[in-house]
């Protein structure tokens, strides 16, 4: 039985019953001379996904809080699955506060990519969900690019106010606190414990100068992340771990493409065109005719049409199909956490399916 034990990285108690819950350590990790949290061993350890989620009742309560304070919210997404990481209503949160977004793992673009097309991108889809930002910064938290820009960025944005980094998990958080604790101080001193009040939540706390401090906020569960309906080894799969490979397929009318068997591309009229794919270059992409597109899924899913894997293709959800017509615009169908299709602009009517969920949107091509 545990007494009175915290966590020497941020102070919450620590625990050994649940894994879901804040300050949960393994029972053998007991006898470890320093005890820290699986949220703080993941900060040191920062190269596993992992979802550490906070009752919804805690988190709003402590981003509520945020509403009441004069900050500047640093709000991170994830380039890929930009629907996925946005924390809908935070516009309600964060009061008048000013926003600025830092879009992450800019390091998986293809070379060829115009970075100002997805800045504006992203700047739009934040104002079509209510939130007005500054400014919108491309970075790689794994490989430092636009790093420094970021660090002037908060500097400048900041006017000597306190700082809070919000984010959905898995959008690169704990890599990107950890690029700023290795950067900027060293890593004992920048760790403190900050409570909000009202709140079990402990959380890092970095001093930025004598009287303001950046804080990381817990990560929040969005359940339009497409990593929530995976099992580990699919989520390494359709996790990038390099530039992405454009695949570019000449396809007639009446062609379908599966990617895996996560979601699902139909071209459903129009001239013979090609269609680039910009997904993971471990995830398979299989060519058929659409007439037979229903029965192969429902044959192949976990075999021929992996991920998701044998084992987790029967938890996997049913593909919702939306269909669109494009006139002739340069557009992307954006698969939220996966990649997206470039259209080449020409007429076309397609249909994509995916999850409930986790539903594809449109954008300007941004190659
Ligand atoms: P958190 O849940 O938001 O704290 O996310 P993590 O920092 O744990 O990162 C989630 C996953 O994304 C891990 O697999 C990281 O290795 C990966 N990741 C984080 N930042 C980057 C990045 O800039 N580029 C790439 N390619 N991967 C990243």
């Amino acid at each position: 039985k545990i007494e009175e034990l915290f966590c020497q990285g941020c102070g919450v108690a620590i625990q050994t019953e649940n894994k879901q819950e804040p300050g949960y350590v393994p029972n053998s990790a007991l006898e470890n001379e320093v005890i820290i949290c699986q949220r703080c061993f993941r900060l040191k350890n920062y190269n596993e996904v992992q979802d550490v989620p906070y009752t919804d009742g805690d988190f709003l309560q402590m981003v509520s809080q945020i509403a009441n304070t004069k900050s500047l919210i640093v709000k991170m997404v994830d380039i890929f699955d930009f629907n996925g990481s946005f924390i809908r209503g935070l516009h309600r949160l964060t009061g008048n506060n000013k926003v600025i977004i830092i879009g992450n793992k800019v390091d998986l673009l293809p070379k060829s990519t115009n970075l100002s097309r997805v800045r504006q991108w992203i700047k739009k889809e934040a104002a079509d969900l209510g939130v007005t930002v500054q400014d919108v910064y491309l970075i790689s938290a794994k490989t430092g690019q636009g790093f420094d820009e970021v660090k002037q960025a908060i500097e400048y944005h900041r006017e000597g106010q306190d700082v809070y980094v919000v984010g959905s998990t898995n959008v690169g958080k704990s890599t990107f606190i950890n690029y700023l604790i290795n950067d900027s101080v060293g890593t004992k001193d920048a760790i403190t414990t900050s409570y909000f009040p009202g709140t079990t939540l402990g959380f890092i706390d970095i001093p930025l100068d004598d009287h303001s401090s950046l804080y990381d906020t817990p990560g929040v569960v969005n359940r339009g992340q497409l990593v929530h309906y995976l099992a580990k080894e699919d989520i390494k799969l359709i996790t990038p771990n390099k530039e992405i490979k454009p695949r570019t397929y000449q396809l007639n009318s009446q062609q379908t493409l599966f990617i895996g068997g996560l979601a699902r591309f139909d071209f459903i009229k129009g001239e013979r065109q090609s269609f680039t794919c910009y997904f993971p270059n471990r995830v398979e992409l299989h060519r058929t005719k659409l007439e037979k597109a229903d029965q192969l899924y429902l044959d192949h899913l976990g075999t021929m049409l992996t991920p998701p894997g044998e084992n987790t293709a029967k938890d996997y959800p049913k593909l919702v199909e939306q269909t669109i017509k494009l006139s002739g615009e340069k557009v992307d169908l954006v698969f939220p956490g996966l990649g997206w299709i470039s259209l080449s602009g020409e007429p076309a009517t397609v249909a994509v399916h995916s999850p409930f969920d986790v539903p594809v949107s449109r954008r300007n091509s941004i190659i």
